[in-house]
């Protein structure tokens, strides 16, 4: 079976898929060099895959420490990631985690062998901070820490092709459910950093769904936040991976699209409004 498939994206940025098409990760390539960013979950050996479709060396970063995102690092020598989402990985790395997950996606797992499963990458992360930059050539990719959904949440800006990669720090689903989410109130500040990059870039690339947001998924969230802030969003109760929580806007039922068309959207739990004084 082919685990993967890749599409161009922009000049310099290819999407690659995999089979049960969940977490995409990227490649921008430059002239002398490029960059992956992202590794999924670790299912299947992405690395083959990479190396073949580069053909020219790379760094590795991780959006977050999510498994979803970060599993497949062990295929690596040295991967970039921000230290602050280094026990978030350890402690969802293990095969277990990564099972119950992709079950959610991947048809009879179980008949799949264990051997498929890359192993914890056991090294010291390279720490990927706030205004990094990575020249690759022709085109240059800067790191712009978002934190929110994790404590190291980082954005990509692919400053010639005027695109930015949001991964998991802003979406359709943005989930303030989990530990190691920051309280909206904290991702506010996040997202006005990103709303003074705006005239930098016209397209946003996510990981999930759709993969692609229009540009005013930012503002729609903006505005999310703030109206869960003054207690005006629409609250209504949500359940995600057998976790209660509250949906700000009120979504179809069967489609979970809002019903107002637009696309933004924030699952959260009341604990998860207000900064710890
Ligand atoms: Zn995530």
């Amino acid at each position: 079976m082919d685990f993967y498939r890749n599409e161009a994206v922009t000049e310099h940025i290819t999407r690659i898929r995999a089979f049960w098409n969940d977490a995409c990760v990227y490649y921008v390539r430059g002239e002398k060099s490029g960059l992956l960013i992202d590794t999924g979950y670790g299912f299947g050996d992405l690395k083959a895959y990479v190396d073949e479709l580069a053909g020219q060396p790379y760094e590795v970063v991780l959006s977050h420490g999510h498994l979803d995102h970060a599993n497949g690092a062990g295929q690596w020598e040295s991967v970039y990631m921000s230290h602050k989402d280094i026990d978030l990985y350890r402690q969802f790395a293990d095969i277990a985690s990564r099972k119950n997950f992709l079950s959610n996606y991947v048809k009879n797992l179980d008949t799949y062998p264990d051997s498929l499963y890359v192993p914890v990458y056991d090294r010291e992360f390279l720490d990927l901070k706030d205004g990094d930059t990575f020249d690759l050539g022709g085109v240059c990719v800067e790191t712009i820490a978002a934190p929110g959904h994790t404590q190291g949440m980082m954005t990509f800006l692919v400053r010639e092709d005027r695109t930015i990669l949001f991964g998991d720090a802003c979406g359709v689903f943005t989930l303030f459910v989990m530990p190691e989410a920051s309280s909206l109130e904290e991702f506010m500040v996040s997202m006005e950093k990103l709303k003074s990059r705006e005239t930098e870039y016209d397209r946003i690339l996510r990981q999930h769904g759709t993969c692609e947001s229009p540009k005013s998924l930012l503002d729609e969230d903006i505005a999310i936040v703030q109206s869960i802030l003054d207690g005006t969003d629409d609250h209504e109760p949500f359940v995600f991976n057998g976790i209660d929580c509250f949906i700000a806007r009120a979504v179809d039922p069967i489609t979970k699209r809002r019903r107002d068309g637009k696309e933004g959207n924030i699952l959260y739990i009341p604990a998860k409004i207000r900064a710890e004084k």
